[in-house]
């Protein structure tokens, strides 16, 4: 999958850009000011695989509060700073990694220039994040939404630009799906900046993870995007596991096990359901890129079972064990998750 070149960029340690693996991010649901518990969410965080975290600044509390999160984690973190300059200029005292600016929330020129002044002194970057609900004031109402984005982000990089400044990243969020993916399609032949990609406000995770996935797999698909967050409401784990599965979904990134499963239909002889959600829970504490199948009978299993690294098909009381395309064994029914993920530990 050919991507759209992009200006690299580094938050911290992390490269967002410029042909970099495609970073995965999340947001922390604590209150920034209760610095232990947005230690420990953060740390959580980061045993899923999430590699920058965003913390909302709500007040010069938060703002200060970076400085010591950041003692108790290993991830860059990045200040969300919305209305009052100010906290980011204490975001940035404080050492946060990277800033969000809403220009639909901060746009008045002299304020901007003195949040990017402070910024290249540090050499940290700022997510330009536009936001389909937080609109400039100024937005032409005659352009059509995506229009109106992406005219509200050229205006905060030519502002940026003007300052001698380019350490960009831009995001361009809708809840509408095909207004973000117009959005994202024109902005990103306008500008060279690396692109934050995702659906705002996606909702909780049933409906959420499905119009993430489709919004920010089709940029993906299209070269388009080098750093993503789904936005759930839920815990933000949740948001990282998705962010991960869409993207070994596209083959971008490998990221702990595959599972492949059967949907089970009326020649499974087994509850093929019940199995698979056993493997995947047995799966999910392990965080190898291994690819297990779960197969319900004779149709497909043995083609899946074979392409898996670990994989059973199964038959009406017994299956078969396959590892890496081979016949292992034949299983009793008693038997199918302890052998299955016996083999599994032993990959
Ligand atoms: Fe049905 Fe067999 Fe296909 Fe599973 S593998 S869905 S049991 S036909």
């Amino acid at each position: 999958m050919k991507r759209r070149a992009s200006r690299p960029i580094k938050i911290g340690e992390v490269t967002i850009g410029g042909g970099a693996p495609i970073v995965v991010q999340s947001m922390t649901k604590t209150d920034t000011r209760d610095i232990k518990s947005t230690i420990e969410q953060i740390k959580e965080l980061e045993g899923c695989g999430c590699e920058l975290v965003r913390a909302a600044v709500p007040d010069a509390k938060a703002a200060r509060a970076i400085s010591a999160i950041k003692k108790g984690i290993s991830i860059p973190i990045i200040a969300d700073i919305h209305f009052d300059y100010r906290l980011a200029l204490m975001a940035l005292e404080a050492g946060a990694d990277g800033l969000r600016l809403n220009p639909g929330n901060i746009s008045d020129p002299e304020k901007v220039t003195a949040v990017v002044k402070a910024a290249r002194e540090r050499s940290v970057p700022i997510r330009i994040g536009v936001n389909a609900g937080s609109l400039p004031k100024t937005a032409n109402r005659q352009l059509t939404v995506s229009q109106q984005m992406v005219e509200a982000a050229l205006q905060q990089i030519r502002l940026l630009e003007s300052l001698d400044f380019d350490l960009i990243k831009v995001s361009l969020k809708a809840f509408d799906v095909p207004t973000t993916i117009e959005a994202y399609r024109d902005i990103a032949q306008k500008m060279p900046y690396p692109l934050h990609i995702g659906i705002t406000e996606a909702g909780t995770p049933k409906r959420g993870v499905i119009r993430s996935a489709v919004g920010i797999g089709i940029l993906l698909s299209q070269g388009i995007g080098d750093t993503i967050r789904v936005s759930l409401t839920a815990h933000p784990r949740e948001e990282v596991i998705a962010a991960y599965e869409i993207l070994k979904s596209l083959d971008m990134r490998q990221h702990g096990p595959i599972l492949v499963s059967c949907p089970s239909c009326g020649r499974a002889e087994v509850d093929i359901i019940e199995l698979a959600e056993q493997v995947e829970e047995k799966l999910e504490k392990i965080d190898r890129p291994i690819k297990v199948a779960v197969m319900g009978c004779v149709v497909n299993g043995p083609g899946e079972a074979k392409y898996a690294d670990i994989g059973i098909a199964c038959g009406k009381g017994r299956a078969v064990l396959f590892k890496k395309g081979k016949k292992l064994r034949t299983l009793q029914e008693k038997d199918f998750l302890t052998a299955l993920m016996a083999e599994v530990g032993r990959l």
